[in-house]
């Protein structure tokens, strides 16, 4: 009978230890299957191009849950994190976006010769941007001597703020009216342009007219009411710089070259067949600005310290 009970009690401490086992086994089956899009977003960034995209995105347009897992990356050199009232001294609204957000430039130095960097034209699409305008942001308050005395630098913090509220997706890249704001620059300037080798995951528009946009509107009437000498539009990811004018403009060349030697984004940047009409590289070019379209290596990187050495590159640049 004793005999009996205890081959019953080994038997459920047996039991257990399966129920363990098979517990175990559950969760690890679970973790693994939780990130099924981890293996996928490393390698986006080859073909996740922004404005001058060749490939389709992966095939499910409407995002998935896994975008939530994005994280931006926090720049060791970055002394203080970014926050309205660390610059508020330094912030002008400079208009409105057509859902009515404002659109804001930070003024570091104040030397006669200027410089611009624009952030976030293509909105939460490339979020990434408006990461790396806060931390030069916070890094410049922080640091303010890096700034060379004869020279003024704006660094515009997020073009397309409707974008930017709207997601870290393809449908955070227009801004309200379903225009791409990169589009709607009044050269060479379409309202519907030939698709092929350009990015075309949504069928945005540049716009009803060229500069039909408030963003752009703020954006032309702060460079015509400006001397800015060089300007960085930045984008993300990966096909390298791009000269503005049409053909490139041979300031907006040397200007290229000068921040690829720094940086290793490419230049020439990788061409994927798309003509690219309306920007406003093409529009700063016109006006005489040595202006260059620069995209980041992916979505989710800032870069910091690469981009602090183009910043240096953008301030000590002379027009050749
Ligand atoms: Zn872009």
């Amino acid at each position: 009978m004793r005999r009996v009970a205890s081959s019953w009690v080994v038997g459920i401490i047996w039991g257990i230890n399966l129920l363990g086992l098979l517990a175990i086994l559950g969760m690890i089956v679970l973790r693994l299957s939780a990130y099924p899009g981890e293996a996928k977003s490393a390698s986006r960034p080859l073909i996740d191009s922004g404005p001058r995209l060749l490939f389709a995105l992966p095939p499910t347009p409407l995002f998935s849950p896994t975008v939530t897992l994005f994280v931006p990356a926090t720049p060791t050199p970055t002394p203080t994190p970014f926050s309205f009232e660390l610059a508020q001294e330094r912030r002008e609204v400079i208009g409105y976006s057509y859902a009515g957000r404002p659109i804001e430039v930070y003024t570091f130095g104040n030397g006669h010769r200027q410089r611009m960097i624009v952030a976030g034209i293509h909105g939460g699409y490339e979020g990434n941007t408006i990461d790396l305008a806060e931390a030069l942001i916070a890094w410049l308050d922080a640091n303010p001597e890096f700034i060379p005395h004869d020279k003024t630098l704006y660094i515009l913090r997020s073009l397309n703020p409707d974008g930017e509220a709207r997601g870290r997706n393809e449908y955070g890249r227009s801004n309200a009216r379903g225009v791409d704001l990169n589009r709607n620059f009044p050269v060479n300037w379409r309202a519907v342009w030939d698709r092929r080798g350009c990015w075309n995951v949504l069928k945005l528009s540049g716009g009803a007219y060229p500069g039909s946009e408030p963003e752009t509107q703020a954006m032309m009437n702060f460079i015509q009411t400006h001397s800015i000498e060089a300007l960085i539009s930045y984008h993300s990811a990966a096909l390298g710089i791009f000269p503005g004018g049409e053909p490139w403009d041979r300031a907006s060349i040397r200007l290229a070259q000068a921040l690829s030697e720094v940086t290793g984004y490419p230049f020439p940047p990788i061409q994927t067949g798309c003509v690219y009409t309306g920007t406003l590289a093409d529009y700063a070019a016109s006006l005489g600005i040595a202006a260059v379209d620069m995209e980041l290596s992916n979505h989710h990187d800032i870069e910091f310290e690469k981009n602090l050495e183009a910043l240096r590159i953008l301030l000590e640049w002379e027009e050749p």
